[in-house]
């Protein structure tokens, strides 16, 4: 994973500050998604997602709430959101409640990891260039091509696979 520095013990929350939390691990992987989604989403170019196990989001604060939105393949996604002040923490792709796509920029050093893949790049806005040397990916990618072996035993112990 791309992480500048450790993240471990690193500090996040929403904008009320109601939700705060730190991760005890560093993230298995960090996606940069150019799906029209996450652009509707958040209303902006792209969402930084870094895919944690639920385990290694510590809550310090109030327990952020799902909000269910609408998928084009009908797989549940829920979006994370502080009850006071609805910013959105994270989400939690199939209802699967182990693993989170926490939202990058949601950590207090918002900078500190950087993505290891671009994906969906066919609907990225045309004026976001892609750096040379970070896998990009017209659609969704080949996790066991693209993750590090550490990674994917991380993930095989919460999903099984
Ligand atoms: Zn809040
Ligand atoms: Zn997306």
């Amino acid at each position: 994973m791309s992480v500048e520095t450790t993240v471990i013990g690193a500090e996040g929350g929403c904008s009320c500050g109601a939700v705060r939390y730190r991760l005890s691990s560093e993230p298995m992987f960090v996606h940069c998604c150019h799906c029209l989604d996450c652009q509707r989403q958040t209303g902006s170019a792209f969402a930084l997602n870094a895919l944690i196990e639920t385990s290694n989001v510590e809550l310090l604060g109030r327990a952020p709430e799902p909000v269910q939105v609408p998928t084009d393949s009908g797989h549940p996604h829920d979006i994370y959101r502080c009850p006071e002040c609805q910013v959105a923490l994270w989400s939690d792709y199939g209802r699967r409640q182990v693993m989170l796509f926490l939202r990058v920029s949601t950590l207090d050093q918002p900078h500190a990891i950087r993505p290891d893949v671009h994906i969906y790049t066919r609907s990225k806005v045309p004026w976001v260039a892609l750096p040379p040397d970070v896998p990009a990916f017209e659609a969704y990618y080949s996790t066991t091509k693209q993750w590090p072996a550490e990674s994917l035993a991380r993930r095989k112990a919460i999903l099984g696979k």
